[in-house]
């Protein structure tokens, strides 16, 4: 198959979260499995272009797009995805994405990705490649499938292209005023009151794929369901309800060639299930550099997350005393909302001995936590799928979670599996969302990183579990062959 993966973020360009991890090994392993991919990114000026490889595209040269009643210059960059055949696709436009950073606040944000949107379909006209698929990734690409079937429709060129549209985080949605659409001449029943897009008098970007996409998707079975209840589907629990029969969960996997302790180029000292030596070396390492003692006795906590409502710092703070009292070190990465950033920092001041913060964002140190922790907590409010803790459970690096969404369907609890007696946990979590749910979930760990034996269980049950995208990825295909056949059937 011929697929154009569209996304806003891909690594190692860019990443600010989970969608630049998959949308930077995805379409490698789909490669692999002999599928031609291209992928769409716009030329944000936050990464280097000659450390990456870039290239001018003087074949496709410079594409006029019309946007806003304005005609605007694209010119295209390409490179090729490290250690693969897949190439990338930058849609170069300094007006609109030299700004310093992916997402922004700014008036034009909506203009901003519908001319990336438009800048996708503009280049596979020039290449002359007619995708079997384009696979549309969040709001920043939600408008794309309408723009391809009624605004491009006239195009020959898709007409055998179907879409998918992947909901990463249904907290997003990309809500703009009703002009948005019109920046696009999109057709204005589609923003009329009942019309696609609409969305309390304005639009909604990710209202508008859920709804033209040939098929939805979202990143764990789990979250799939939840995203059908007015608790977790942020408004769109009715329109994935029409949509139910199209609409499937689908766990995402992780690149082994980046997060593996056996090779990771990040860590100082390698290991692996069959020997754990190296995780302790890591450790130590760890809190040398941090300035923390080291005790092999005392549990260290790990923490790398956007520090944002939903990934639960709400119940951090609540339980802030408790957890504090526990006999634990805790090592905390992460960037968002300044409470939480202020209630980090002034930990790691009041606790020296006990709290490491690093306020930013840092992958390095993001491995080096991984392989160097003994815990690594997330007591997500909601979580589609989460790469943290598959990336904990690959690295021995036991979780304590909330059984949520893709949290749910990766880490099974130790000690209900002992009342089952099949002795399969890998992790230990809570349903409850409270601080005294929590802060008894990473009591149970503490409780058992005591007991030698049984923590080593643990840590290889995580360690020994297949988290490659090989499973997923083929069910990305079957998920392709279904949008192919269900828009023939259309047609
Ligand atoms: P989300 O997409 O909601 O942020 P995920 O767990 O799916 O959550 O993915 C987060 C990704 O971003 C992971 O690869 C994680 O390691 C990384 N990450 C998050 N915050 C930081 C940070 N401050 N520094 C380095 N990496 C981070």
């Amino acid at each position: 198959m011929k697929i154009a993966f569209a996304s806003s973020e891909v690594f190692p360009y860019v990443k600010t979260g989970g969608l630049g991890d998959v949308a930077g090994s995805l379409p490698i392993e789909l490669s692999k499995l002999g599928h031609e991919v291209k992928v769409f990114l716009p030329k944000y000026n936050v990464f280097g272009e000659e450390e990456h490889g870039l290239h001018y595209q003087w074949d496709i040269g410079e594409i006029q797009i019309r946007i806003a009643g304005l005609v605007r210059s694209v010119h295209v960059h390409a490179a090729t995805l490290p250690n693969s055949n897949v190439h990338v696709y930058f849609v170069d436009c300094p007006h609109y994405f030299h700004r310093f950073r992916v997402y922004t606040n700014d008036l034009d944000e909506d203009e901003r990705f519908l001319f990336y949107s438009k800048g996708i379909i503009e280049i596979l006209q020039r290449l002359a490649w007619a995708p079997d698929i384009i696979h549309c990734n969040d709001w920043q690409t939600g408008v794309l499938p309408l723009l391809l079937k009624e605004n491009y429709g006239w195009d020959k060129l898709f007409e055998k292209t179907a879409t998918v549209f992947s909901i990463h985080n249904i907290a997003y949605q990309g809500i703009f005023s009703k002009s948005a659409f019109e920046k696009v001449e999109i057709k204005p029943e589609h923003f009329r009151p009942g019309g696609i897009g609409e969305y309390y008098g304005g639009v909604n970007f990710l209202k508008t794929g859920i709804l033209t996409a040939d098929m939805i998707n979202t990143v764990s079975e789990t979250y799939a369901q939840e995203l059908l209840t007015e608790e977790y589907g942020a408004g769109m629990q009715n329109f994935l309800e029409i949509r139910k029969k199209d609409f499937l969960g689908i766990l995402n996997g992780i690149d082994y060639n980046l997060w593996n302790p056996e090779t990771d180029k990040f860590i100082p000292y390698k290991y692996s299930a069959n020997d754990l030596s190296g995780k302790f070396k890591n450790k130590r390492f760890l809190l040398e550099h941090l300035g923390l003692p080291f005790n092999e006795n005392i549990p260290l906590v790990g923490i790398v997350s956007r520090l944002v409502d939903q990934k639960g710092f709400d119940l951090f703070s609540y339980g802030l005393n408790r957890l504090m009292d526990l006999p634990v070190q805790w090592v905390m990465l992460g960037a968002g909302e300044y409470r939480y950033e202020t209630m980090f920092g002034e930990l790691a001041h009041q606790y020296p001995e006990k709290v490491s913060s690093y306020l930013g964002f840092n992958n390095e140190l993001s491995h080096l936590i991984e392989a160097g922790a003994d815990i690594f907590v997330m007591p997500s409010r909601f979580e589609p799928c989460g790469l943290n803790q598959i990336y904990s459970l690959r690295y021995g690096t036991v979780p304590v979670v909330r059984k949520t969404g893709g949290l749910a369907d990766t880490v099974q609890d130790w000690k209900d599996s002992i009342s089952r007696s099949d002795e399969t946990g890998n992790g230990f979590s809570f349903e409850e969302y409270t601080s005294e749910s929590f802060v008894r979930a990473l009591q149970n760990a503490i409780y058992e990183f005591h007991n030698k034996k049984v923590w080593q269980k643990i840590q290889v049950n995580g360690m020994n579990k297949d988290l490659s995208w090989a499973k997923s990825a083929g069910k990305y295909v079957s998920l392709y062959e279904k949008a192919v056949s269900k828009m023939k059937k259309e047609k």
